[in-house]
């Protein structure tokens, strides 16, 4: 049974959608818009309009208006805290609609989009909503060898950065947006957010929302757009002091060196290819199921997906047959009916790429245990998949496919393990499922990834960092982390 679109939602995707700039609504300056499709039937969804650099241009000025003249740069920390606590109030009053716009252009299941996206976005904004009262520095103690008479008061200052572009993916629309917005705003930061193209429909809707709850005029413009023209545009651009970015690795190197000519801060969340590690004290009530979600939550479509999943050889048939099971009766179909858990792919191009990475699995040796073919003819959909019998050189074990694909391999014991687990050039997530506490803080600090998780998976809460070592990024967001990754710190020196 598919859900019925609430009014709101019907209303907002029939409307052609403007870009947020300064507060307003406007057309794109070269007119031009996009379509949005919807990824369970291919068919157009929403028109958008396109920006491009000249759009970024105008965006960069009026932020960069609000950052110098107020009145946000001039409001109390207090004050900047209520307003993005309202904002998570709003997303939690629109929750449904929300849930429904992720929905669609995402093709998530609405189950998922109302359990996980929105309920973890509305609690991003309050968590970051208490940090804007809290950002403190620190008073000195100055023994300078070449004045050693004088006497000295020395503290820092933590200040926002300025004009901040943020460019997000598609995979988790409202998240992505509300991790970037949270922390930048609660630092006294003024932004720019390009959302990704296939997903835009959420960050527009958010926009609203912000100016609801009182953010002033340029102090969040929301440009929906494509990478190539007003992400890389965002990212050269001299009027931005820092560039935050969530992608794949790839692009996340183009927006190193577009950051390079004004040499803005960069922050960048990328790919990954984690290790999930089932030891053969493991409880496999636990360990099974948590081994599957790691790889099909959200279709694969995660950063941090269990993509590696190792079993001790001692159990390895058991727990491959255990996640093939759940792979095999996962319920597949559009976002919107009520009993799917789970969706197309977010686009075709996506499709493309996740089947491609199933044929060269296939033409390379690995055996499928369950899936491995595109499922149906329309919409993106593909089946969760199990692989084994694959070598570390496979294109399958060493790159990221971002699906619902998992290679499973056995391995003996712990260092084996360590080392296989750090054999990638990512470092994003892993997981740990043992009975064992010593054997698991043990391989937790051996891991080189930014989240550990033991006997569970994808536990996202606002106050856990969150972040990349190795080619998964820099920088961390969430926890209080992030806010240093939007701030300048200054050292005030008086002589007394
Ligand atoms: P992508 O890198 O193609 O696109 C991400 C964003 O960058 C989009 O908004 C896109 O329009 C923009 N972009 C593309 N080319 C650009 C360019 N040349 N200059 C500036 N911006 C550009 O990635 P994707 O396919 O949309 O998303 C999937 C990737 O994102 C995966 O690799 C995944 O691991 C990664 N990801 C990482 C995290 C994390 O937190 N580490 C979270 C989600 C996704």
């Amino acid at each position: 049974m598919t859900v019925t679109l609430e009014k709101s939602v019907e209303g907002f995707i029939a409307t052609p959608r403007q870009l947020f700039i300064d507060g307003r609504w406007v057309d794109a300056a070269s007119g031009k818009t996009f379509a949005t499709p919807d990824p369970a039937t291919g068919e157009t969804l929403a028109h958008i309009a396109e920006a491009d650099a000249e759009d970024v241009d105008r965006a960069v000025r009026a932020a960069r208006r609000a950052f110098e003249e107020g009145p946000w740069s001039r409001m109390s920390a207090a004050q900047r805290g209520r307003i993005i606590w309202r904002i998570g109030d709003l997303i939690d009053e629109h929750a449904e609609e929300l849930a429904q716009l992720e929905s669609l252009d995402n093709g998530k299941p609405l189950a998922v989009a109302r359990a996980a996206d929105v309920p973890l976005a509305a609690d991003l904004f309050r968590y970051m909503a208490g940090w804007a009262t809290k950002i403190e520095g620190n008073t000195i103690a100055l023994s300078v060898p070449y004045m050693p008479d004088a006497g000295f008061h020395a503290y820092t200052l933590r200040e926002p950065i300025g004009v901040v572009g943020q460019i997000i993916p598609w995979n988790f629309p409202l998240l992505m947006a509300a991790w970037k917005l949270g922390p930048a705003l609660a630092t006294g930061n003024v932004v720019i957010l390009k959302p990704a193209e296939q997903t835009p429909l959420s960050a527009l809707r958010l926009a609203e929302l912000i100016a609801e709850a009182g953010v002033p005029d340029g102090v969040v413009n929301v440009l929906p757009g494509y990478g190539e023209t007003a992400g890389a545009a965002l990212a050269a651009h001299d009027g931005v002091d820092k560039i935050a970015f969530t992608g794949s690795t790839e692009v996340g190197k183009l927006i190193v060196h577009a950051a390079a000519g004004n040499l803005k801060k960069v922050t960048l969340e990328l790919g990954g290819k984690s290790p999930n590690i089932v030891f053969e004290d493991a409880d496999p009530e636990l360990a099974i199921p948590g081994a599957a979600n790691a790889i099909f939550f959200n279709h694969g479509q995660c950063c941090v997906a269990g993509s590696r999943l190792f079993v001790h050889q001692s159990r390895f048939d058991e727990v491959v047959e255990g996640v093939a099971g759940i792979a095999r009766g996962i319920r597949l179909g559009r976002g919107l009916d009520a009993d799917t858990q789970m969706g197309p792919l977010v686009s075709d191009e996506q499709l493309r790429r996740v089947t491609g990475y199933l044929d060269s699995g296939r033409s390379e040796g690995a055996r499928m245990v369950a899936g491995g073919e595109r499922h149906g003819e329309r919409g993106y959909f593909v089946q969760p998949t199990v692989l084994t019998d694959a070598s570390p050189d496979m294109k399958v074990v060493r790159e990221e496919i971002f699906g619902p694909v998992v290679v499973a391999s056995p391995f003996s014991d712990l260092d084996e393990i360590a080392r296989q687990a750090n054999d990638t050039s990512f470092g994003l997530g892993a997981g740990i499922w043992t009975r064992d506490i010593s054997k698991a803080h043990l391989l937790a600090r051996k891991i080189r990834a930014g989240t550990v998780w033991i006997n569970c998976y994808n536990v996202f809460d606002a106050g856990l960092p969150f972040g990349g070592y190795k080619q998964s990024g820099w920088g961390r967001e969430m926890g209080h982390e992030a806010l240093e990754a939007y701030t300048e710190v200054k050292a005030v020196c008086a002589q007394l």
